[in-house]
């Protein structure tokens, strides 16, 4: 469309002036005329004048994200979702470690710096009489096809993928996501009624300044694939968390990346075997 109404200005430049000064800019100040060649082409010569646009009035400028969105697996950035596989789909980090905190299993590794940074955010909930038990951490690619897989043989694929992500599309394969849990009052475990628990309210309004965000918003499925879940959380860094959560937006949008609300493909068992 672009190029469609830049040809068209040249040919036109005597008759329409106008796309002198609005030919190359963007298309949102753009004359409605100047865009839609297939009907102007033979109406324009013989339109009278329009008159002048007034001067929209600027728009408070929205601040530049403090981060943009990587496909590399080792950013903290790392978008992964219903379109963004990771790269390659095996992806395991190499700094793993594990969660010194209450944790529901033996083993709750997470990268090096979302460890730390769960450590410091569960010594301050401490303080305050919250215990943010760790359910489930990094899990592997092995791991996460399994608990898909059988998901997907109890649920069938559409209840499946509502709620468990396929190898290679889990967040918790990056190490860098973590499931909390209140292991004393199990009934909101992994519930979305866990977001009116004393942990859940904690987390939505603390775990930001740990660099934690809530990943999978309550009515934001349309975007991220998942339903609410308040129990999962994603580590991005503080600033980007603090900014994420203030602006009240998921992280596909605040990245200004197209919502994933599904999979282009039907699942493939274990594509590498
Ligand atoms: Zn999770």
């Amino acid at each position: 469309m672009r190029i469609l109404a830049h040809g068209f200005c040249v040919s036109l430049l005597i008759l329409a002036p106008a796309c002198a000064q609005n030919g190359s800019e963007s298309e949102d100040t753009a004359s409605g005329t100047l865009r839609g060649p297939d009907s102007a082409e033979s109406a324009l010569p013989e339109q009278p004048e329009q008159p002048e646009q007034p001067e929209q009035p600027e728009q408070p400028e929205q601040p530049e994200p403090v981060s943009q969105a990587s496909t590399d697996p080792d950013s903290i950035h790392i978008l992964v979702n219903k379109q963004n596989p990771l790269d390659p789909p095996d992806y395991a980090p190499e700094d793993l470690r594990e969660v010194e905190a209450a944790r529901e299993f033996d083993r709750a590794p997470l990268r090096e710096v979302a460890a730390g940074a769960y450590e410091q955010m569960f010594a301050a909930a401490a303080e305050e009489g919250i215990d943010l038990w760790v359910t489930t951490a990094y899990r592997d690619f092995a791991f996460q096809q399994a608990l898909y897989e059988q998901r997907l043989s109890e649920d069938g694929a559409a209840a499946a993928d509502r709620v468990s992500a396929r190898p290679g599309h889990s967040e918790h394969q990056t190490g860098l996501a973590v499931d909390v849990a209140d292991l004393e009052d199990r009934t909101c475990y992994l519930r979305a009624c866990f977001g009116e628990s004393a942990q859940g309210q904690w987390l939505a309004e603390r775990s930001s300044e740990f660099g934690f965000l809530i990943r999978y918003p309550e009515g934001a499925e349309g975007i991220t694939g998942f339903e609410y879940e308040p129990w999962h959380l994603r580590y991005v860094g503080r600033e980007t968390a603090e900014d994420v959560t203030a602006r009240g937006v998921t992280l596909e949008e605040y990245w200004g990346q197209p919502p994933a609300p599904n999979y282009d493909q039907p699942y493939q068992p274990n594509p590498q075997e």
